[in-house]
């Protein structure tokens, strides 16, 4: 019985600390993740000089939190990219109506925001889960969205080249720029210390609009906003920073 229990017990302490492995790097060390950059089929920053950054977030929209975020944002004047989640944007036509009038890119974050069903890795989850979100941002806002950002980071060969040809671009962010803001308990004097310890031109900074810890967030951005305008730096929407690499 003991030992039973001991091996039980190590073994899912190498099994945690397998996926937590998994969870930080699984992302970063796709091994065509440099091929795919050079190739600009998945965006994870920009080329530029200038002090320039896009600002985007994840996961909403949400009743509460959103307009929070879209708040601090009117404050400073600064436009960003929103990745909806389909299922939750199809609740808030008026919602998405508003973030769009404000002058706010759209971009689709998948329908069911479900990973377990991106892992099947299959085109036709792929392609509904897809045009089902950018139908839904269509109809209730004009935009066509252009940038997807698969849900957890999802990523395979088979749903890079999908998108690719869609036509939409893979809409990745910047390792150094994620301050993991959605976890519960996280101050937005963290989120805003992590954004100005790691800011670099051309970054494309993730948030998380529609997490629990949405109203941190906002506070987060008010407070890195003050600090970075003042710094210089400017913030687009993705798209735009996009085409300013491609110029540069
Ligand atoms: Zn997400």
């Amino acid at each position: 019985m003991i030992i039973t229990m001991k091996r039980r017990t190590l073994g899912l302490f190498f099994a945690g600390i397998f996926l937590l492995g998994l969870g930080s790097y699984n992302m970063a060390l796709h091994p065509s993740m440099n091929q795919w950059e050079q190739e600009q089929k998945v965006i994870t920053s920009v080329s530029t000089s200038e002090k320039v950054v896009a600002l985007t977030f994840d996961d909403g929209p949400d009743a509460e939190t959103t307009p929070a975020v879209l708040d601090s944002l009117a404050r400073h004047n600064v436009k960003a990219t929103f990745f909806v989640v389909g299922y939750r944007a199809e609740k808030q036509p008026m919602l998405l109506k508003t973030m769009a009038a404000l002058g706010h890119e759209l971009g689709n974050h998948s329908y069911s925001h479900n990973y377990s069903q991106f892992k099947k890795n299959d085109i036709a989850i792929f392609q509904s889960e897809i045009e089902l979100t950018n139908t839904i941002i269509r109809v209730a806002t004009g935009q066509t969205p252009t940038l997807f950002r698969p849900p957890g980071g999802y990523l395979s060969e088979r749903m890079v080249e999908f998108v690719n040809q869609y036509p939409m671009i893979v809409a990745y962010w910047t390792w150094q720029q994620d301050a993991k803001d959605w976890q519960s308990g996280k101050k937005g004097e963290a989120i805003a210390r992590h954004v100005v310890a790691n800011i670099r031109p051309g970054q494309i900074i993730i948030l998380h609009d529609g997490a629990v810890n949405g109203l941190e967030t906002a506070r987060g951005v008010d407070l890195f906003l003050t600090q970075l305008i003042g710094d210089g730096y400017r913030f687009v929407t993705m798209s735009e920073l996009i085409q300013m690499g491609k110029t540069e």
